[in-house]
């Protein structure tokens, strides 16, 4: 009797089954409505700005010392007034920065644009209508912005956005190269989110040339740092593995050996070159997750600094629930998780203390 039941209820569920599938379909047979852009090319003395919206791609050309307007479908951050023919960005040559009172660093964003918000501000880093509050104080975006989640594009602006403002009041936000910005630039698409292959069939266009050398969003890219420090802080995306450090590189030649010659160079040049192939490892400075494991030591630890003259180092990409603390603050994890969408915290680093911010504005002491 019992089983017959249990039966009957399999036989209408696997009935149901199809037509549950059916009611579903729609989202699939259509297009797949989403905004996305935009995208701003440099053509001669042209910029090109092109955009997803509902009815498809948009395009937009604009003349030298025309202004842009804004139109629907922009990502909310992004100033039609930024856009001038042939702009570019000058690398900052500067790799310490030293004298700041307020330090805030976030990791490993990856298209969570909603949390990146909330997190800024409750802690008072972005005010109400997400403008930079965090006067004098520095914001450490310490990398992988790109994959796994669908608002990358809207990061993008939101950072670039922040940047903008913030030298206005004498802050600064630093966006660090991660290992999926460096995957973006060069084309590997295995973290990239569906809705950005969509963005590449509309508009006829691999991912790294939405990301191209002649686009406003790839020249900022290339003029980001890999490692930079603050005060006696040092920042790095993934780590710096003692070997690396054995070879001699200062931060300034980490950055330039990145910019010129691994973000825009093929494979097989880069692995012809020891010091490049390094860079570029699993043991490189967006990808080592050496810190991590359990035969590193407070010894091991204490020499790395040493070595940078420095009392600390933040990283992110090796993942936990929270801001994580090793030897009494000398290496800090701070990628929280925030890929999964629904966590995720911002360190804090105020009179040479370091405090964990949590999503709903509570400072918690790290030891
Ligand atoms: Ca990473």
């Amino acid at each position: 009797m019992k089983i017959a039941s249990v039966l009957a209820r399999l036989g209408l569920i696997v009935l149901w089954f199809p037509l549950l599938l059916k009611a579903q379909s729609p989202a699939f047979d259509s297009q797949p409505s989403f905004k996305d852009g935009p995208y701003v090319f440099y053509e001669g003395a042209t910029a090109i700005a092109r955009w997803i919206t509902e009815e498809g791609l948009t395009v937009d050309t604009l003349e030298a010392g025309q202004p842009m307007t804004a139109c629907p479908g922009f990502s909310v951050a992004f100033d039609p007034s930024w856009v001038q023919p042939g702009a570019g960005f000058t690398p900052d040559s500067r790799t310490a920065f030293r004298k700041v009172e307020r330090i805030a660093a976030v990791s490993d964003i990856h298209g969570q644009y909603g949390l990146l918000v909330t997190l800024l501000k409750a802690h008072g880093i972005i005010d109400a209508d997400s403008n930079w509050s965090f006067g004098r104080g520095h914001l450490v975006v310490l990398g992988d912005i790109f994959d796994r989640g669908d608002e990358v594009t809207e990061l993008l602006w939101f950072v670039y956005k922040l940047e903008q403002q913030a030298e206005k009041t004498g802050g600064k936000v630093h966006y660090l190269l991660g290992n999926h910005e460096v995957m973006a630039l060069k084309g590997d698409l295995r973290y990239v989110h569906k809705k950005y292959r969509y963005t590449m069939a509309r508009m006829g266009m691999s991912y790294d040339q939405l990301f191209g050398k002649d686009t406003f969003l790839g020249r900022w890219l290339r003029s980001r740092p890999v490692a930079i420090s603050i005060n006696r802080t040092a920042f790095v995306h993934a780590g710096l593995s003692r070997q690396l450090l054995e070879m001699g590189l200062t931060f300034g030649a980490i950055n330039d050996l990145f910019r010129e010659q691994i973000l825009d160079q093929p494979e097989d040049s880069i692995l012809a070159d020891p010091y490049l192939a390094y860079l570029y490892s699993e043991n490189g400075p967006v990808w080592y997750r050496g810190y991590f494991e359990d035969d590193f030591t407070r010894g091991q630890a204490q020499w790395i600094l040493n070595t940078i003259n420095k009392r600390h180092l933040v990283v992110g990409h090796t993942s936990f629930s929270e801001i994580v603390s090793l030897f009494n603050n000398r290496i800090i994890g701070i990628d929280s998780s925030i890929k999964l969408g629904n966590q995720g915290e911002i360190l804090l680093i105020e009179k040479n203390k370091f405090y964990r911010g949590t999503l709903n504005g509570e400072k918690i002491r790290l030891n």
